[in-house]
């Protein structure tokens, strides 16, 4: 067992660092405070290769590992989680599924300029209706005169407003339950496509997150990704991958709270010394590392388990449970640290604390992983 990065890992971290230094830390209490989409950001990541590091060189991937990937995501993140969030919807929940279940002239024509980021995607599962239960989807999909006609409308959807492309989930056959869901490539500017309300957001305020709304929107017949009735199982297989990028977020912007107060407590005297000197930040400051580096083991445990083809499901569930809750008891730390400038806008950890509250909501909730780790543990 070596639980040292690799030298090719270890480079790849130091670029995404010097990078963010370079392009990200200086815009990113401006993208939250406006807030604004980072596009210019988006635009060098494509630059960089990093629109889709886990996919073939064949499809215009990296052809890197998943826990390249992960790592990328981490880092950026830490810098910024609106930017970290951008890239992880756009590589796990949109391409993920073109790569696994799509038609090789799908793969051309989507998963191609999504990995070369000449187009970003979205994925739209969730509804007003159906969150959780996403078995409980009233957007229906029917066959008519050669093409499909999607009604319904999607909530919450990351990306949205800026997607060449959306992978929607509606029902074929409502009769089947979670059998009877579909999934589809819904191409921006389809007929009876529309992006609805902006939401405006309590953290990761640059990323957009919209309804969508399809009103007798009309697809081809060939833009079913699958078979008819697999949807549900690859939104499951999807955000399987996904969640390994969410604890990767949280594992950026726990350690971003981590370096803030490491930071702030040499820096800030009390009593004629810093407080580090004293034994109840110390104390803060010990179990802070000691759980980001859990989750960090853990979300790399989920990515290596994804590497090596083995059974990634209940490892995804623990890493972005742990690192999701880490993130939230770590940024609230830190703001304990900073004492009142810490709840004061423009301070970093101020936004850390609102950023790392979604990790635990998006892409299955604590409760939901709590309920698949036992799932898997007592079945
Ligand atoms: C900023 C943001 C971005 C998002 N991006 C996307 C996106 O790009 N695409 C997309 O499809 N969706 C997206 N979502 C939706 C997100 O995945 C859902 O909000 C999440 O899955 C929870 O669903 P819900 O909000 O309907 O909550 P609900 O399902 O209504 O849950 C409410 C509460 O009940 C609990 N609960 C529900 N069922 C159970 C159960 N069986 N057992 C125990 N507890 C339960 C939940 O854990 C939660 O605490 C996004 C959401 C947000 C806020």
């Amino acid at each position: 067992m070596n639980f040292q990065l690799t030298e090719e890992h270890q480079l790849i971290r130091a670029g995404v660092r010097e990078f963010c230094g370079k392009f990200v830390d200086p815009v990113a209490n401006e993208i939250d405070q406006e807030p604004r989409f980072p596009s210019e950001i988006v635009k060098k990541l494509a630059e960089q290769d990093w629109l889709g590091i886990p996919y073939p060189a064949q499809y215009g991937g990296a052809g890197s590992d998943y826990l390249s990937y992960i790592i990328v995501v981490e880092e950026l993140s830490r810098s910024c989680a609106t930017t970290g969030f951008t890239l992880e919807c756009h590589t796990s929940l949109a391409s993920y599924p073109i790569f696994k279940f799509g038609t090789e002239e799908q793969k051309q024509k989507y998963l191609v300029p999504l990995c070369k980021g000449d187009m970003l995607g979205a994925f739209a599962l969730t509804e007003a209706g159906a969150g959780t239960d996403a078995g409980a989807a009233t957007t229906v999909a029917v066959l008519d005169d050669g093409e499909w006609a999607l009604n319904g409308s999607k909530i919450f959807i990351s990306n949205a407003p800026v997607a060449g492309m959306t992978i929607v989930f509606a029902m074929t056959d409502k009769t089947k339950g979670t059998k009877g869901l579909s999934a589809f490539i819904v191409p921006a500017g389809s007929p009876g496509l529309k992006i609805g309300r902006h939401l405006n957001k309590m953290g990761i305020r640059g990323s957009l997150t919209a309804e969508v709304l399809l009103q007798d929107c009309r697809i081809p017949k060939d833009s079913l990704l699958g078979q008819e009735g697999q949807g549900f199982r690859i939104a499951m297989m999807t955000l399987d991958g996904g969640r390994i990028g969410i604890a990767a977020q949280a594992v950026g912007i726990a350690q971003a709270a981590l370096d803030e107060s490491i930071r702030y407590a040499k820096e800030r005297v009390q009593f004629g010394k810093p407080i580090a000197s004293l034994q109840a930040i110390q104390w803060m400051i010990a179990d802070m590392a000691t759980e980001v580096e859990a989750s960090r083991f853990l979300t790399y445990h989920a990515a290596w388990c994804c590497d090596q083809d083995l059974s990634y499901s209940k490892e995804a569930a623990m890493a972005k449970l742990f690192a999701s809750e880490t993130a939230s008891r770590q940024t609230n730390r830190a703001i304990q640290i900073h004492g009142g400038i810490g709840y004061i806008k423009e301070q970093k950890v101020e936004r850390l604390y609102r950023d790392a509250k979604i990790t635990e909501i998006y892409e299955g909730t604590s409760e939901v992983m709590r309920m698949l780790i036992a799932g898997s543990l007592l079945r």
